[in-house]
């Protein structure tokens, strides 16, 4: 019998599902293939917590070598430039093209650098990740000076980084964060986090004033230059850094894909996880969008398409009816303040910081750790 080629692209917050199921129980005839720009993937529930200095980077990632070792895949350490999904081929930036018979896609998304004038070359994307902490450390070390930061992008993210960074380089006692960094967020909206209830909104500013980080509200940025960020009504911020958290962009490689692209030009995949255009590939998390119930681009869903892309990919190797997913419209986001505390959000409703949050959200976030550290 052939043996069927499986590739797994990117080892996002889904992707770790089907590796696991391959180790506890392997398909015959069947090769898997990791191929991953990071060895350690960030989980982004700890992400917050990771750039606070509350965890390191191993205990708020998973081991994708390990991982891939124990599903007997190939693991290949690379990024990928180009998919020809008529072709089932794709190419690598450093190795060899690869071939597959069949391709899972899980590769996240990134901040829209294009959005803002000079910020793909003055400002930092808050993802990838690694690239982000390199350079806070440098921030830390004093290597590189830094006496202001400007976030672009008041959603979720840029409040948590704010938030974390402020307890990083302002509050940790000890010989490092000496403090006096001022933290700029700035975003076009009327509120900060607008995907959660106004009343969240209002805590999360309150903390903020509190904390005397700068809220730019009703202003968008228009351009980054070295040191500056100029805002729509001729504001000029002074940032040595700024980082981008704007919304979520697809990654460039999907444009000349021939893969079928939703309007914002993310994969787009039925509720099979399976491509409109190409049954033998499959997408999950930030890439792709599922075209008949969209939900927010968050990890929340990334981790709870793990199960269905599991089952439907299993079930495409043996020939097998696919699983429907319709994700549920509402999931409870814990969202950190750093220090140890959270506020919590369901829908239109809301709880106010507390220690017990935080707690709470750590146990999640820890458990899904452990799932993954074999
Ligand atoms: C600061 C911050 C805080 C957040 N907090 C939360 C939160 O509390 N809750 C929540 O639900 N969401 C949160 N999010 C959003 C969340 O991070 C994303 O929605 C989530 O990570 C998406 O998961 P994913 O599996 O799609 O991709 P990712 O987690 O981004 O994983 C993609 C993987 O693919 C690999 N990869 C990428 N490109 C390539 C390539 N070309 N070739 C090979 N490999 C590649 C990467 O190395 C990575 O391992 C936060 C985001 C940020 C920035």
């Amino acid at each position: 019998m052939k043996r069927t080629d499986l590739v797994l692209l990117g080892g996002g917050h889904a992707q770790v599902a089907v590796l696991k199921s391959f180790g506890i129980a392997p398909m015959q005839d069947v090769r898997i293939t990791l191929i991953s720009r990071d060895r350690h993937t960030p989980y982004s529930g700890m992400l917050p917590g990771y750039i606070e200095g509350r965890y390191d980077a191993r205990e708020s990632s998973i081991d994708l070598v390990r991982l891939a070792q124990f599903a007997r895949a190939r693991f290949i350490h690379d990024a990928v430039e180009s998919l020809d999904a008529d072709r089932h081929k794709l190419t690598l930036a450093h190795k060899p093209p690869l071939n597959f018979d069949i391709l899972s896609v899980n590769t996240g998304a990134t901040p829209m650098m294009d959005a803002v004038a000079g910020a793909a070359d003055y400002a930092i994307p808050i993802k990838p990740v690694p690239a982000l902490m390199a350079h806070l450390d440098n921030v830390m070390r004093g290597d590189a000076p830094c006496r202001q930061i400007g976030i672009i992008g008041g959603g979720i993210a840029g409040v948590e980084v704010a938030l974390a960074l402020d307890y990083r380089l302002n509050r940790v006692s000890g010989q490092l964060g000496g403090g006096g960094i001022k933290i700029h967020l700035i975003d076009g909206g009327v509120r900060v986090a607008p995907a959660l209830a106004p009343i969240a909104s209002r805590w999360l500013m309150g903390e903020m004033r509190r904390r005397d980080i700068a809220v730019h509200l009703g202003r968008d940025a228009v351009a980054v230059a070295p040191e500056k960020i100029a805002l729509d009504d001729g504001t000029k911020i002074s940032a040595d850094l700024t980082l981008m958290t704007t919304g979520a962009s697809p990654p460039s490689w999907l444009k000349e894909s021939g893969l079928a692209l939703d309007a914002r030009g993310f994969m787009a995949v039925d509720s099979h996880l399976q491509s409109l255009s190409h049954p033998n590939i499959f997408g999950a998390g930030d890439v792709a969008t599922l075209t008949a119930n969209q939900r927010p681009k968050s990890g929340v869903y990334a981790v709870r398409a793990g199960p269905i892309l599991r089952d439907n990919l299993r079930a495409v190797l043996a020939q097998k009816p696919l699983r429907k997913w319709t994700p549920q419209q509402r999931h409870l986001a814990l969202i950190g303040l750093g220090g140890g505390r959270a506020i919590g959000a369901w829908g239109n409703m809301a709880l106010p910081p507390a220690r017990y949050l935080w707690r709470v959200k750590e146990w999640i976030d820890r458990r899904f750790i452990r799932r993954y550290a074999l």
